[in-house]
């Protein structure tokens, strides 16, 4: 049932012609595990208030060099604190874009992102960042125990928060089962836990940095379709009360959430609740009437 809309309804010419063009987005985890930022910021900015932040974005534009075209062209985006916002589009939408301009990778060309009511470009980079962690396509999972993987979110915490994190992101029952626990070695790249495991220990490991923003970037995009579904619902479960941007380029789980965008080649083309959107014209309405039709036949 977890059909990619994308990958059945095809009305975006451009999509097709640049689906090779695709590169890592350089949205990774943690500051701390990348190359050192390419971006302008101070040394030190405004106090970030605790608890989930109102993120605010205004004619947003981004590009990867002088001529080429617009990755982001005049996005608009608001996420009201502890809501579930998400953004839907096709490989080359710029939805990578976005979370990169988020974990501060990329400077927008122009327009504001705003977190917490001050601009993102004020802040140092290693506040921003730890502000704002996330669930990446491909989580970077170390050859180390599991213990130590989480700790990455925050070094030196003691036991009882991983095994919060580790219930809130519902791995807390399989790490229990395991006769080594949070000693349970994961192997190279977490290849010893399932797909699903790995975005939760991601999951538990964001969570873990109590961001204020949560970005949940294509999450489920390497697992399988028969547990795409469930990941996503544990996923969205866990992230309530946080504010939190869900990418995807499938329609699962997205009843769910609060607010979608529908994004195509950089700019908004839908942007409501589930319910509008079901309830208007639309890509979003076709994207669901295909997909149903698709699962029922
Ligand atoms: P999505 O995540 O929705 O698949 P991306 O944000 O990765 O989309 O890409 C948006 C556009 O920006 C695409 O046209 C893509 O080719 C281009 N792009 C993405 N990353 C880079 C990069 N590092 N260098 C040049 N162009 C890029
Ligand atoms: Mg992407």
């Amino acid at each position: 049932t977890a059909l990619a809309a994308f990958e059945i309804v095809a009305p975006l010419p451009a999509v097709a012609a640049r689906l090779g063009a695709i590169r890592a987005s350089g949205a990774r985890l943690f500051g701390v595990l990348d190359t050192p930022p390419s971006v302008d910021a101070p040394e030190t900015g405004p106090a970030l208030p605790d608890g989930p932040a109102a993120l605010r974005i205004r004619d947003l534009r981004v590009r990867y060099g002088p001529g080429e075209p617009w990755a982001l062209d005049g996005v608009d985006l608001d996420i009201a604190p502890g809501r579930t916002v998400a953004v839907l589009g096709p490989s080359g939408a710029g939805k990578s874009t976005l979370a990169s301009v988020l974990f501060r990778f990329r400077d927008p060309d122009s327009g504001t992102v705003e977190l917490g009511g001050a601009d993102i470009t004020a802040h140092p980079v290693d506040a921003a960042r730890a502000a704002v962690a996330g669930v990446p396509q491909d989580p970077h999972i170390f050859a180390s125990s599991l213990r130590e993987n989480l700790r990455l979110a925050r070094p030196g915490c003691g036991d009882d928060a991983l095994w919060d994190a580790l219930r809130r992101a519902r791995l807390a029952h399989e790490v229990e089962a395991m006769p080594d626990g949070l000693e349970t070695e994961v192997g190279s790249h977490g290849t010893r836990l399932s797909g699903g495991m790995r975005q939760r220990l991601a999951l538990a490991r964001a969570l873990l940095a109590a961001p204020r923003v949560l970005v949940l970037d294509e999450p489920t995009a390497h697992l399988d379709p028969d547990t795409r579904d469930a990941v996503t619902a544990d996923l969205l479960a866990a992230a309530e009360g946080y504010s939190t941007l869900l990418i995807t380029h499938d329609l699962a789980g997205l009843d769910r959430v609060d607010e979608i965008y529908v994004l195509a080649e950089g700019a908004v083309l839908q942007h409501g609740s589930h319910a509008d959107l079901l309830a208007s014209d639309g890509w979003y309405r076709d994207a669901v009437a295909l997909t149903n039709g698709a699962g029922a036949g």
